[in-house]
């Protein structure tokens, strides 16, 4: 199931901006997921589900906005809307299909809770005092 190692390269981007921006907490997270980047979306809420356990995503949302297939078609010339990779111009038939959009996943947005709260502010010095002793 390639859903939980993308969750992971989610969650660790996630943490990565956590670091930068100093939230404490993420409230909810907006994925974007097109209709042929080969995803499934209930397998995606599963692993996140899993991966987000014990990070700064613990108690998030997750928010999956489906973004349609495009292509462009050679026959007709024209711009049209595709279920599959492999289809038929829904205009005029032809095969001859170039995908244009509705590839990717990405993270549209982040909801954080950017109070830094004590408890998590010490919880993160701790965190990086870790990451130090063990880089050195
Ligand atoms: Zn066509």
């Amino acid at each position: 199931m390639h859903e939980m190692s993308l969750c992971e390269s989610i969650i660790q981007i996630i943490e990565e901006e956590a670091r930068q921006h100093g939230f404490a907490r993420v409230q909810a997270v907006h994925l974007e997921i097109g209709a042929l980047a080969g995803v499934e979306i209930p397998a995606m809420e599963f692993s996140f589900d899993v991966v987000r356990r014990g990070t700064v995503a613990e108690d998030a949302r997750l928010v999956i906005h489906t973004i349609p297939g495009t292509a462009w078609c050679m026959g007709c010339d024209s711009n049209v809307e595709v279920r599959e990779r492999l289809q038929a111009c829904p205009k005029c038939g032809s095969w001859r299909l170039q995908v244009t959009g509705g590839e990717d996943l990405r993270i549209r947005h982040l909801e954080v809770d950017d109070r830094a709260h004590d408890e998590a502010n010490s919880g993160m010095e701790h965190e990086q005092t870790k990451q130090h002793t063990a880089g050195s």
